[in-house]
């Protein structure tokens, strides 16, 4: 079953970025073609039914299935970066971390007023990180349909944070 086969995949990193966090490397999916391609699909067949006119992902692994989503639902897909990093004109949203402050950014002509958005990234765990990337969907006149995921660190309570904004929260595997 593809939940099993992306958490015995799926690598537990002790004390990265920090001591006392486990990190979820998800660079071993990658090394498998099949399952990418399994994982592509099922992300698919989750959104089918929203008929989203964009896919928007998160810097920086939210690009890697972000943009084969976009592909398999034929939708253009929108980078949202860390600050700095895109050339063009951007508008910017900070949002909160643990300690200090994080900023993304997106190109001012990403969407056209009116489209539906929908965000994916790799993991779910505050929200923080999605809920900034949403401002900045709103700020240009563009509506998030929903939120897509490959895994919910679902102790964290992130769902429960963007379901106050959009009811379309949907992830492949889940941690209690
Ligand atoms: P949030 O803003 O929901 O608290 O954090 C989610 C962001 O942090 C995502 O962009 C995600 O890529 C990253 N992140 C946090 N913890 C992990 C982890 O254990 N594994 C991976 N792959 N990403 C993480």
């Amino acid at each position: 079953m593809l939940e099993q086969k992306i958490k015995d995949t799926i690598r537990d990193v002790a004390d990265f970025p920090k001591p006392g966090i486990i990190f979820k490397d998800i660079t071993p999916i990658l090394k498998d073609p099949v399952l990418c391609k399994e994982i592509t699909q099922a992300l698919a067949e989750q959104l089918q039914s929203l008929n989203v006119d964009v896919i928007a992902g998160i810097e920086s692994r939210g690009f890697l299935f972000g943009m084969s989503l976009a592909q398999a639902l034929n939708v253009p897909f929108v980078p949202i970066r860390k600050a700095g990093k895109l050339p063009y004109r951007t508008i910017q949203q900070s949002y909160a971390l643990e300690y200090g402050t994080a900023t993304l950014e997106v190109h001012e002509d990403a969407f056209i007023s009116g489209q539906k958005v929908l965000i994916h990234d790799d993991l779910l765990a505050t929200g923080g990180t999605v809920v900034a990337a949403s401002q900045l969907i709103e700020k240009l006149g563009a509506h998030v349909a929903g939120y897509s995921f490959i895994i919910n660190l679902e102790f964290l309570n992130g769902k429960q944070r963007l379901q106050t904004f959009n009811p379309n929260v949907f992830s492949l595997i889940s941690y209690l």
